[in-house]
């Protein structure tokens, strides 16, 4: 897909809807749940998928994900469910990587075995070890990087490789990285799944999810999401489409502070350890320079002394202790207590997060003022 415009004039004006009748500057918001079958061909129904707003933001989020198409869901684990059960049935297999979200998680685990998908979580991000585990009945992989919530990263262009000589279908959770800072699919990335509510949203106000990929496999996801009933309200599709105006502005914004940031923890005292994909410490910053266009805006910490990070999240006083991430406002999480609380301890550990374990989803604010409450609280334990 060649000869696009910049960022900013995709994230502002690709997909938006004309407002013929009045001349406004911003696409009109339809809110019909009941529209005209005579001499259509397309009926058009908000569950469907085809309203005109629907059709309008997807056209600007595969614009972004340099996809054909995109569908909108009420909710990330909306579009993760649908991206994976529109192509499963009983008996089939899914490779997965096992630093995934902790939803996504709790999805493979309790609804699976319902329905006897099986599943291998592999805890290696060498691709050899994701080959070894593929069989007859495998039918995706599933990969999340950088991964929720320790930021490790897998390469691409090996996953796709290796599920186009298997003939599986390739996904990928991209919603620590945004569109802004990695697009999937120019490495070959059958589809691309995000939690809007982080950064497409950006503003820790709207619930969304969605799916990006081939015409080809959109059209199954549609198939089975009509079935699922997983389609986002017009109201919130018009707010989203709003939000991603500022995408690129935000998530740049981001990724400074967010540098800047892990440089002063990984200097820090206090710090026993950073992950981020942007320090040159970071196991796999070679690959991040490959495949990431940006390092992005979040991070994670473990202080030295770890049975102080509770403590530690109550003194700050601009960074707010908060679920979620991906917002302008910066937020900080315990994944122990919040992401992946569902997970058996024993589990988390395995995976690596341990309950010191402090997530930064670093906002827009000033970097000194970001600095300086992380400074103060500090000095406070
Ligand atoms: C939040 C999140 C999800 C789930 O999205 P919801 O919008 O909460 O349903 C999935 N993957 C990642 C990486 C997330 O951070």
């Amino acid at each position: 897909m060649k000869n696009k415009k910049g960022l900013n004039t995709r994230c502002i004006h690709d997909g938006e809807l004309k407002d013929d009748k009045f001349k406004g500057a911003v696409s009109p918001l339809y809110l019909s749940t009941a529209y005209d079958y005579l001499e259509v061909v397309d009926h058009k129904y908000p569950r469907y998928f085809n309203t005109p707003n629907q059709l309008a933001l997807s056209k600007k989020i595969s614009s972004l994900e340099n996809c054909e198409k995109s569908l909108i869901f009420g909710s990330g684990i909306a579009a993760i469910f649908a991206s994976m059960f529109s192509f499963l049935k009983t008996g089939d297999h899914v490779v997965f990587q096992s630093s995934l979200y902790g939803g996504t998680i709790n999805l493979i685990l309790k609804e699976f075995k319902k329905f006897n998908i099986e599943h291998t979580l592999v805890e290696s991000l060498e691709i050899e070890d994701y080959k070894k585990e593929i069989k007859s009945n495998t039918k995706l992989i599933y990969i999340e990087t950088p991964s929720n919530p320790l930021l490790q990263l897998i390469d691409l262009k090996a996953v796709s490789d290796l599920a186009k000589n298997n003939n599986l279908i390739s996904i990928i959770d991209n919603t620590f990285a945004s569109p802004i800072n990695q697009n999937p699919s120019d490495f070959g990335i059958d589809i691309i799944v995000h939690s809007a509510t982080k950064y497409l949203g950006g503003h820790s106000d709207i619930l969304a999810g969605t799916i990006s990929s081939s015409k080809i496999l959109i059209d199954k996801i549609l198939d089975s999401s009509i079935n699922y009933g997983g389609n986002l309200s017009e109201h919130t599709v018009w707010l989203l489409e709003r939000s991603i105006k500022t995408l690129f502005l935000r998530v740049k914004a981001q990724n400074k502070n967010a540098q800047k940031i892990a440089e002063f923890l990984y200097v820090n005292d206090n710090v026993k350890s950073v992950y981020y994909p942007g320090l040159e410490s970071h196991p796999q910053h070679e690959l991040a320079k490959r495949q990431m266009n940006g390092y992005g805006g979040m991070l994670s910490f473990l202080m030295k002394e770890e049975k102080k990070s509770d403590e530690f999240t109550r003194f700050l006083k601009i960074i707010k202790p908060a679920m979620s991430l991906g917002g302008v406002e910066s937020t900080i999480t315990s994944p122990s207590l919040t992401s992946h609380s569902k997970i058996s301890k024993e589990k988390r550990e395995k995976f690596g997060i341990s309950d010191g374990l402090l997530r930064f989803s670093v906002g827009i604010e000033d970097y000194e003022d970001l600095k300086n409450d992380l400074t103060q609280a500090f000095e406070k334990i």
